[in-house]
């Protein structure tokens, strides 16, 4: 049987443009490619997930829009659960992801629906929230929604992911009272330095800002990834490295999504946390080998494929 997934999370539509070089102040800039992609934190994941074998929920709000009416489509097309997905007059989320000819990344959003999903969602998906192994959060839609969907899920036994994404959430406000609401937290070195106030970049910067996560209220481990060097996992009792998959980097965009949806099926499995590391990384190796977030998201056969290779 697949484990079950519930995302509660984002979902952006994202306007990308690929430029020659990132705007100068009163700058014209006309792209040479532009392409409109379904996204958000919340969507990718839950489409990773999904990818990845697991079955999944996504509870999440989206415009009363045509924008809208696409993530339906997909989420009809992927098989998942879009009936905690509600829709909004205020309008979809957008994204304008700007790309540069070295693949690197600058995004303008502009929150709208994904601002609104509310604590009452969440009780509106408790069956489905009460029924996952895993509980897959993210930081782009209201923290006190997200601090909800923890406490109902974990009560019921789930399993408590939380990728601290984007880094612009301080760290006294998604702790508190220092008291543990998530079971693992999975930021990337950015995210990392802004929780911890120091530069992460290797293992041993990446183990000193994981114990401080560790002691701010995170239950089981904490997981950062460092882009083409790969992912560190540390508990209390062990720590596990995964070197990344080495590939030609084409868009970055995604790569962090395509290994917390992956990194959640392999939890929810049982997986042992190396290999877990492992297929989370072959994920997000394939994801930024293509070009967007949604076409970029990997499939179970290929992140298998890319382990065995
Ligand atoms: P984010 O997208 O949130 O910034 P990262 O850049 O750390 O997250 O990427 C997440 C994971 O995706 C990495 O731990 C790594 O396994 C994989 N990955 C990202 N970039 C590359 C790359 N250039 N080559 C190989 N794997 C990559």
């Amino acid at each position: 049987m697949p484990p079950h997934i519930a995302v509660v999370g984002s979902l952006v539509t994202d306007l990308v443009v690929w430029l020659p070089h990132f705007p100068r102040q009163g700058e014209t800039l006309h792209p040479h490619r532009f392409e409109i992609f379904a996204g958000g934190k919340g969507f990718n994941q839950a489409v990773t997930a999904r990818r990845c074998g697991a079955v999944v929920s996504l509870v999440g709000r989206v415009g009363d829009d045509s924008f809208g009416q696409m993530f339906f489509d997909l989420l009809e097309r992927e098989g998942i659960d879009p009936r905690f997905v509600t829709r909004d007059p205020i309008g979809t989320s957008l994204g304008i992801p700007m790309i540069d000819p070295h693949g690197d990344n600058s995004i303008i959003g502009i929150p709208r629906a994904n601002t609104r999903l509310s604590p009452v969602d969440v009780d509106a998906a408790r069956p489905t929230l009460t029924q996952a192994k895993v509980l897959l959060l993210q930081l782009e839609v209201p923290l006190e929604t997200s601090q909800y969907a923890a406490h109902l899920a974990g009560e019921s036994g789930a399993t408590v992911i939380l990728n601290p994404a984007p880094a612009h959430t301080p760290v006294d406000a998604l702790f508190p009272k220092r008291e543990p609401w998530v079971d693992w937290l999975t930021p990337n070195g950015v995210e990392a330095e802004m929780l911890t106030g120091r530069p992460v970049a290797d293992v041993d910067s990446a183990r000193q800002a994981a114990q401080v996560l560790l002691s701010l209220g995170v239950r089981q481990g904490v997981i950062i990834t460092l882009g083409a060097l790969g992912s560190f996992a540390f508990t209390r009792q062990v720590e596990a490295f995964a070197p990344a998959f080495p590939v030609q980097p084409v868009d970055p965009t995604g790569a962090g999504d395509a290994f917390n949806g992956a990194f959640a099926v392999a939890l929810a499995e049982g997986q042992p946390l190396e290999h877990a590391l492992r297929f989370a990384n072959a994920a997000g190796a394939l994801c930024v080998t293509v070009a967007g977030a949604e076409p970029s998201l990997p499939r179970r056969v290929d992140v298998e494929r890319m382990m065995n290779s």
